[in-house]
């Protein structure tokens, strides 16, 4: 087969799989918002589900010899148990807002890689711990725990929000290594009005309103949901494995990890809502309630 087609046949198998792990997403956005649960139960499933149901498709994708069903369980316990890490890492961000010291971000931040590196294990059908990557703006540090090599990895989609975060605010040095995230102070007329902003892993904040650091901790939220996004990358590790006897896809592979926005496709196939009705998408009641830990009001209900 040529590369050409090659190139076409994963495309359409991806586009046709992500398709269907959108829709199923957004159905298990939509019974979690429809059945009468608690928010934090609520935010609990959606995790834990999220994890299991990339965890095991793409195991079942990526099996070797295995049966499919033994690969599905696999992948499902494997996957869940990173979602229900990941959930973890959003609700310790809360302490961002409650001490209102940025420092606390970066537990959050090793807390959440590291459940998003046992769901992209889990999608790759590898073992839990096979390996574990973190970000920081537009790099991606890969490592194997076993050997300990370091990667560093391009994401191109990242950069493109850090030019545009650049674009309408000022980046923050000291910030931003305190965070660990790209800190950006907004500027006075690029943006709407609004308390803070994220573009993919990169935070924008007012820093003229009054709870700037519940802000902060509510785009640290949005990027993670960016970060859980990219794990249905590794759902195709088989096909890409494909590409490997080419030297310049593996020359590539090596610098660059394609970050496609899945998440913010997502976001946008939720209703979108009146200012007053933002928290009827599940991303942002996520956001919110994970940046204060308390209930939030839903006029809907
Ligand atoms: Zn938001």
């Amino acid at each position: 087969m040529t590369v050409t087609v090659k190139v076409q046949v994963i495309s359409i198998i991806e586009m046709f799989t992500l398709r269907i792990i959108l829709v199923i997403a957004c159905l298990l956005v939509l019974i979690t918002d429809t059945w009468a649960i608690s928010q934090q139960s609520q935010v609990l499933l959606y995790n834990v589900g999220y994890g299991g149901i990339v965890g095991a498709i793409g195991a079942v994708m990526n099996r070797n010899e295995s049966s499919w069903y033994r690969a599905f369980v696999k992948g499902l316990i494997q996957g869940s148990f990173g979602g229900l890490i990941c959930y973890e890492g959003k609700r310790m961000a809360y302490e961002i807002n409650k001490n209102r010291e940025l420092l606390y971000g970066w537990p959050s931040k090793i807390v959440h890689a590291t459940g998003a590196s046992i769901i992209e294990n889990a999608a790759a059908n590898n073992y839990l711990w096979e390996s574990w990557s973190v970000h920081f703006g537009f790099v991606r540090f890969e490592t194997k725990p076993a050997t300990f090599p370091l990667r560093v990895k391009f994401l191109p989609f990242a950069f493109g929000g850090f030019l545009m975060a650049t674009a309408c605010g000022r980046l923050k040095v000291d910030k931003t290594f305190q965070l660990g995230q790209p800190y950006f102070r907004k500027s006075t007329f690029e943006l709407p009005e609004a308390g803070g902003y994220s573009f993919g892993n990169q935070i924008i904040v007012n820093e003229d309103v009054t709870n700037v650091y519940e802000y902060i901790a509510h785009e640290y939220i949005h990027n993670y949901q960016y970060r859980e996004g990219i794990s249905l990358n590794k759902m195709f590790t088989h096909i890409h494995q494909e590409f490997s006897n080419y030297e310049i896809y593996n020359r590539l592979s090596e610098h660059i990890y394609i970050d496609t926005a899945f998440m913010a496709m997502a976001y946008h196939m939720e209703d979108q809502h009146s200012y007053a009705w933002k928290y009827k998408n599940y991303f942002e009641l996520e956001a919110k309630y994970c940046s204060t830990l308390r209930n939030v009001p839903i006029p809907w209900r």
